[in-house]
C-alpha cells in the first residue's frame, strides 16, 4: 500500500468526522462546497484525491483549519481501527490468503471491528516471529556464506565507502583512534554517548530522532570493541539500512556493518600495503597485522579473508572453534573440507580433532601461534592457530592456505604434520575399538543442551553426546 493511499484514507476519515460533528449529510456539505454528494463520498472513502481548493472550501464550510483536515492522525478510535483494518487487508500477508476483504460499514459494531483488527495484528505478529525459526536462520546463514564465498569475501563498495569516510575525518595511517571515530560520527550528525545502563540484549542503541549513538562505558577493556561498535552503528545509516523484514535481510545487514567496521579499523590501502610488504619478505603473520592496526587476533584474521584472494592472490580459510571442537565461524575458498550438516550449514559442526584448530588446545605453551601442515582428502593445508579465552570458555582462531601458498608465511618451516581423513568416521569420530568394547554397555552420559540455536546436537551412540570423549573420560578416571 502506498503512503499516499494511506494518507487519503485518513484524510477521508477526518472529513467525515468533522462533517458528522456538524450534523451535515453528504449532500448538505456537497452543496456548500459545490460538489455532488457522491463525489464527496468518494473522497471520504479515500478513493479520490481532492483538489487543494476543494479541501480549503471543505475546511471553511466546517469551520476548521486546513491543517486539521490534513493531520496524519485518525480523528477518533473507531476511525483508527477502520484505517488499520484497511491497511492490513491490503498487505500481501492477507491478500495471499485469498480471503475476501471486509469493508467496515456503519452497521458493524465496534467490538466486531476490534476483533477483526485484533486477529490481523496476531497474524502479523506470528508471521514476524516465524521468520526467526532456527531452520530459517540456518538456511539464510548458509546462503549468505555461499554468496560471500563466490565473492571471495570481498565487498568493494563498502571498502570504498570506508576509505571515503576515513579520509573525510582526516585519518592518515596507523590504528584508528576513538577521536577519529567521534569525528566520523559528528560528520554524520551523530554523537557518541557512553552509558552504564544499555539494555542487556543490545550492544549499542541509536537514537535517530536526536542523533545519538549510545554505547557501553568507555572504560570497558577489550581492544577495538568500542570503536567497532560505534562504527557498526554508523554503518547502518551510511549503508541506508531500513528495518529488516526477514532473517536473511537481518544477517545481510549485520555482515555489512561488520564489514564496514573492519574496513575502517584496517583500511584497505594501508592494510594491503602492509600485507604486500610482509608477503614480499615471506613473513606474513596474523599477529603482526593485528598489532599494526590495534585490533583483536580474530578481527585481523577475518580481515585477511577479505583481502587475501583479491589483493594477495591466494585462496584462504578462517576458523573459530570452541573448546568443545565445534565450529563457531568458518570461511574458506581454498576447498578446505569444512564439516557440514545435511542442510549445508557449518556452524556448530565438530571439526576434525587432528586439525590445529583443535590440537592447539592440547598445548601447554600457547603464547605463540601453532603452525601445522595437515593432509586432508582435499589436499595438504598449512594452518596457523592462536588460542584465547573468554568467559564462555576457550576458543581457537585459525587461518590457513593450501600447501603451495605456505611459503609466504612465518611458520612455514614447521615440522608438525597431521593426517585427517574426516568426514570418514574412522578418522577421529569413532572411539578406539578397545575403548568402545569396554565402555559401550557401561557408560550412561547425560547430554548437555546447546544454548546456541544454530548449533545442532553432535550425533553418536548417545544423542547430543560425543561418545569418544565420554569413553576417554571414563577410561582416564577409572584408573585413578
Ligand atoms: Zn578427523
Amino acid at each position: 500500500m502506498t503512503p499516499q493511499a494511506s494518507d487519503l484514507s485518513t484524510l477521508g476519515h477526518r472529513i467525515r468526522h468533522f462533517r458528522t460533528e456538524h450534523n451535515l449529510t453528504l449532500d448538505e456539505l456537497g452543496e456548500r462546497v459545490d460538489l455532488a454528494g457522491s463525489q464527496l463520498s468518494l473522497i471520504e472513502n479515500g478513493k479520490r484525491e481532492p483538489k487543494l481548493s476543494t479541501l480549503q472550501a471543505i475546511a471553511t464550510a466546517l469551520g476548521v483549519a486546513l491543517t486539521d483536515l490534513l493531520s496524519a492522525e485518525a480523528p477518533n478510535p473507531r476511525a483508527a481501527l477502520e484505517i488499520e483494518l484497511r491497511r492490513f487487508q491490503q498487505s500481501s500477508l492477507y491478500t495471499e490468503l485469498g480471503l475476501p476483504s471486509v469493508k467496515p460499514t456503519k452497521g458493524m459494531s465496534d467490538d466486531a471491528l476490534a476483533a477483526l483488527v485484533g486477529l490481523h495484528r496476531e497474524l502479523q505478529r506470528k508471521a514476524t516471529e516465524a521468520i526467526a525459526t532456527p531452520e530459517e536462520a540456518r538456511r539464510a546463514n548458509t546462503e549468505l556464506r555461499e554468496m560471500m564465498r563466490e565473492r571471495d569475501n570481498y565487498l568493494p563498495d563498502i571498502e570504498d565507502l570506508a576509505e571515503d569516510r576515513l579520509q573525510a575525518a582526516g585519518h592518515v595511517r596507523g590504528a584508528l583512534t576513538h577521536r577519529t571515530v567521534s569525528i566520523m560520527a559528528e560528520q554524520l550528525g551523530l554523537s557518541l554517548i557512553y552509558v552504564n545502563d544499555l539494555p542487556h540484549s543490545a550492544r549499542s542503541v541509536t537514537d535517530l530522532a536526536n542523533g545519538r549513538i549510545y554505547l557501553p562505558p568507555a572504560s570497558i577493556p577489550g581492544g577495538h570493541g568500542l570503536r567497532s561498535m560505534a562504527l557498526q552503528a554508523m554503518a547502518h545509516r551510511l549503508l541506508g539500512h531500513t528495518r529488516p523484514t526477514s532473517y536473511a535481510a537481518f544477517l545481510q545487514q549485520r555482515l555489512e556493518i561488520n564489514y564496514f567496521a573492519a574496513c575502517c579499523l584496517m583500511p584497505q590501502k594501508a592494510a594491503v600495503d602492509f600485507l604486500t610488504q610482509a608477503k614480499r619478505e615471506r613473513n606474513l603473520a596474523v599477529e603482526d597485522f593485528r598489532d599494526a592496526f590495534g585490533v583483536t587476533h580474530e578481527a585481523a584474521a577475518l580481515r585477511l579473508t577479505n583481502l587475501a584472494t583479491r589483493h594477495l592472490d591466494m585462496p584462504f580459510h578462517f576458523l573459530r572453534v570452541g573448546e568443545d571442537g565445534s565450529l563457531a565461524k568458518g570461511y574458506e575458498n581454498d576447498n578446505l573440507p569444512l564439516p557440514v550438516d545435511v542442510t549445508g550449514a557449518i556452524e556448530g559442526q565438530l571439526v576434525c580433532r587432528k586439525w590445529s584448530a583443535r590440537s592447539a588446545f592440547e598445548r601447554t605453551n600457547r603464547t605463540t601461534e601453532l603452525y601445522q601442515y595437515t593432509d586432508t582428502p582435499a589436499g595438504t593445508f598449512w594452518c596457523a592457530t592462536q588460542t584465547g579465552t573468554t568467559s564462555a570458555g576457550e576458543f581457537s582462531i585459525s587461518v590457513g592456505v593450501p600447501f603451495n601458498q605456505a611459503k609466504w608465511f612465518r611458520g612455514r618451516e614447521t615440522t608438525r604434520r597431521a593426517t585427517s581423513t574426516c568426514p570418514d568416521p574412522s578418522c577421529c569420530r569413532r572411539p578406539p575399538s578397545t575403548l568402545a568394547e569396554r565402555w559401550r554397555d557401561n557408560a550412561w552420559p547425560s547430554a548437555r543442551l546447546h544454548a546456541h540455536v544454530l548449533a545442532p546436537l553432535p550425533s553418536g551412540t548417545f544423542p547430543g553426546v560425543d561418545d569418544s570423549e565420554v569413553y576417554t573420560f571414563l577410561e582416564r578416571h577409572s584408573t585413578e
